[in-house]
């Protein structure tokens, strides 16, 4: 979060009433603060909401949340029932020469990958204006970037790690000693920091969907959102600014065309999320098992990966013989997808599902989600426009910005954050 409310008031106005602006509404709240939240449209939620379909649920953006035991506590704290990932399923692949593999690289890249990561970079990166792509190719090699990073970094941000900047996408990464090996910081930061190891986080989702998260928020912000409230102009301390950052940057234009401009910099991944059904006997060999696939450029594929849903949670389908998917098209590679018909969509997915699945029928539905500004894309212009809120409206305590580009794309960010308010 960027900003500081004026401890003197304990009264805040807090602006969008996504999963951002409702935590903070709930953390805030509970600390004592009379809460406000304008919501210009009518219903909570924003980018997240889980549809109701004959087949099953069907989330529009995001699907799931990394949680450790601090997470946990607030979503207990809440009510929201979890699930982690079936017994079985925790398979994570990377599609390469026509298969689903487990471990994409070959014998040769593994041993090259191992001999980088333990040697001393020839270029050591700036650690403050690189690349998360620099940062690979310098301490982890080509062959990690290729199959392993870029998968990963399309899979949560639509973009690719050339466009990412290190310090703003990944600051865990940056290392501490540029001119030693992954190896090498891995060792020194262990050295230094003595504080006992954290519990690594698990995959887990609502058992209701995303949208009981929203709900169980709402549940304790009842008397305290007023929807269909467009704010055109900013409140008096204190806010919280909730809002994507085209959005913010129309309120800030009259005041702040400095910090306006700065954040509609900031790009945003264009994307398309389909949650699509099949039937068992559409299959000729076993449905897949695991968590999902991932799919990098230049293998002859334009989906970018398919979360294994029904294999990966309970009751994501009405009947145990259906089977839930949910396939991503698009990104910052693929803007073009967004201008697809739905038949279009539909044809895209079913030929290119048949293919990974070895499917002998095509699917018993799809359900399309466009996102023309799916997801910020953490790049120097996100630092730029953080610098010049930092330097202008949130430069004296009593106006804050805590949404998905203030510090942390994902919901886990977002709930672990709440202890700075
Ligand atoms: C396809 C996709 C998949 C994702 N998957 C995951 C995942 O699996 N796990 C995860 O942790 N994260 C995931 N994410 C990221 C996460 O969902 C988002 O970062 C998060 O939902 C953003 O919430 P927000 O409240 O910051 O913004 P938004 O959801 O955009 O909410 C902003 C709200 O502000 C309102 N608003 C805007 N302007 C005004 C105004 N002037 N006055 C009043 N109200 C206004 C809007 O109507 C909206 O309700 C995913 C994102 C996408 C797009």
């Amino acid at each position: 979060m960027i900003g500081t409310l004026d401890p003197n008031r304990k009264s805040v106005t807090i602006i969008g009433a996504g999963v951002s602006g409702l935590l903070a509404g709930y953390a805030l709240k509970k600390q004592g603060y009379q809460v406000r939240i304008f919501e210009q449209s009518s219903r909570a939620g924003g980018l997240i909401e889980t549809k109701t379909t004959l087949q099953g649920p069907a989330e529009s953006a995001a699907h799931s949340l990394m949680v450790n035991p601090e997470v946990e506590a607030v979503l207990c704290d809440l009510g929201v029932e979890m699930y982690g990932v079936n017994p079985g399923s925790h398979a994570r692949y990377i599609y390469r020469k026509g298969k689903m593999r487990r471990f994409p690289l070959t014998f040769f890249e593994a041993i090259q990958t191992l001999i980088r990561i333990f040697s001393k970079p020839a270029r050591p990166i700036d650690p403050e204006s690189a690349s998360l792509a620099e940062w690979c190719r310098t301490y982890v090699g080509d062959a990690a970037l290729k199959y392993l990073l870029a998968p990963f970094v399309t899979g949560v941000f639509a973009a690719s790690p050339e466009e990412l900047l290190l310090s703003a996408a990944f600051p865990r990464l940056v290392p501490e000693f540029p001119e030693k090996s992954l190896v090498g910081n891995f060792l020194s930061k262990r050295k230094s920091k003595s504080a006992p190891k954290a519990e690594p986080p698990r995959m887990m989702a609502p058992r209701f969907g995303m949208t009981d998260l929203i709900a169980k928020l709402r549940s304790k912000l009842a008397t305290e959102i007023e929807y269909g409230r467009k704010l055109e102009s900013l409140p008096d301390s204190n806010v919280v600014l909730a809002i994507p950052a085209p959005d913010l940057a129309t309120l800030l234009d009259a005041n702040d065309p400095m910090a306006a401009r700065a954040l509609r910099e900031i790009e945003y991944s264009p994307l398309i999320t389909c949650t699509v059904f099949i039937r068992s006997d559409s299959f000729t060999k076993n449905p897949p098992r695991g968590v999902g696939v991932l799919i990098p450029r230049d293998e002859g594929l334009r989906i970018l990966g398919v979360l294994f849903n029904s294999s990966a949670f309970p009751e994501r389908t009405k009947t145990p013989e259906m089977h839930s998917y949910t396939v991503m098209l698009g990104g910052t590679s693929d803007p073009k997808a967004l201008e697809l018909s739905d038949l279009q969509i539909r044809e895209i997915i079913e030929t290119e599902l048949k293919t990974l699945f070895h499917l002998r029928a095509p699917s018993d539905a799809i359900e399309i989600t466009r996102w023309k500004k799916a997801i910020p894309v953490y790049s120097g212009k996100v630092r730029e426009a953080r610098e010049a809120l930092k330097r202008t409206l949130c430069s004296r305590p009593g106006t804050m910005v805590f949404t998905n580009y203030s510090k942390d794309v994902s919901i886990r960010g977002m709930i672990l954050a709440l202890k700075g308010f």
